[in-house]
């Protein structure tokens, strides 16, 4: 077992924040990520114009994919991918913290779109889940890890193994509650609304296989 880092303050306050969900409107954790996913696409195109290492490419993609038996939903990105460095300063520290106080000054106003505005982004994923891992290889690197988090209590980074470059974030979706049914995150409808809903500005396609459980399920009726 590799030894558990804490996160910075700022982190942590965010994290605390948003495990304690002061924002009702936790679907927005799919439109952070999937703006992560692609905007870690965009770095490796634009990288790839001018360094003649990096191959032109027009397999680009953004795929979701949802395991029920073990509660989890995947975003997978072919990006530009993580160092281990990278996945240490990037989701371990807050950049911005100018955007943390602002978060916790209106954090009672809750029609303020104050995620959205800031793009605290990924930290939102612990709204709904309880465990978050991001497995990353960045481009043109032989080495992969994978960073874990079970919230405010630090995460881990160790070596793994990935075939692709590219990035995936597995979210292990916090138990249904009498008011949150997180496994709304596991259907397929409900994530092609969040998609459709959340996707605008995004120019790479978005993929996901359609489950058999559910498509047996329409069979049947
Ligand atoms: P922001 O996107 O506003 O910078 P986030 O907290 O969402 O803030 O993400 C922090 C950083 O982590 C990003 O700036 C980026 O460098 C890195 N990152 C997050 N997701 C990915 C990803 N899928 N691929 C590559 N880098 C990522």
């Amino acid at each position: 077992m590799s030894e558990i880092k804490e996160f910075k303050t700022e982190s942590k306050r965010l994290l605390d924040l948003m495990i304690h969900s002061i924002y009702t409107n936790q679907e927005i954790f799919l439109r952070e990520l999937l703006s992560n996913a692609s905007d870690a696409i965009d770095k490796y195109h634009y990288l790839s114009l001018t360094d003649d290492k990096l191959a032109k490419r027009n397999d680009y993609e953004i795929h979701l994919d949802v395991d029920k038996n073990n509660r989890t939903l995947t975003i997978t990105d072919n990006g530009i991918g993580m160092t281990k460095e990278e996945l240490e300063t990037n989701l371990g520290t807050i950049a911005k913290s100018g955007s943390l106080d602002f978060k916790q000054e209106n954090a009672k106003k809750k029609d303020i779109d104050i995620i959205g505005q800031f793009g605290v982004g990924f930290y939102s994923a612990f709204m709904v889940s309880d465990k978050v891992e991001v497995i990353s290889k960045k481009y043109g690197s032989e080495e992969a890890n994978i960073w874990t988090s079970t919230g405010i209590d630090g995460y881990t980074i160790e070596p793994t193994s990935k075939e692709s470059y590219g990035t995936d974030v597995i979210l292990y979706l916090k138990d249904d509650t009498e008011d949150e049914k997180y496994s709304k995150y596991l259907e397929t409808y409900e994530l092609e609304s969040l998609i459709r809903k959340y996707s605008d500005y995004i120019t790479y396609p978005i993929q996901m296989e359609v489950e058999h459980q559910h498509l047996k399920e329409k069979q049947r009726r």
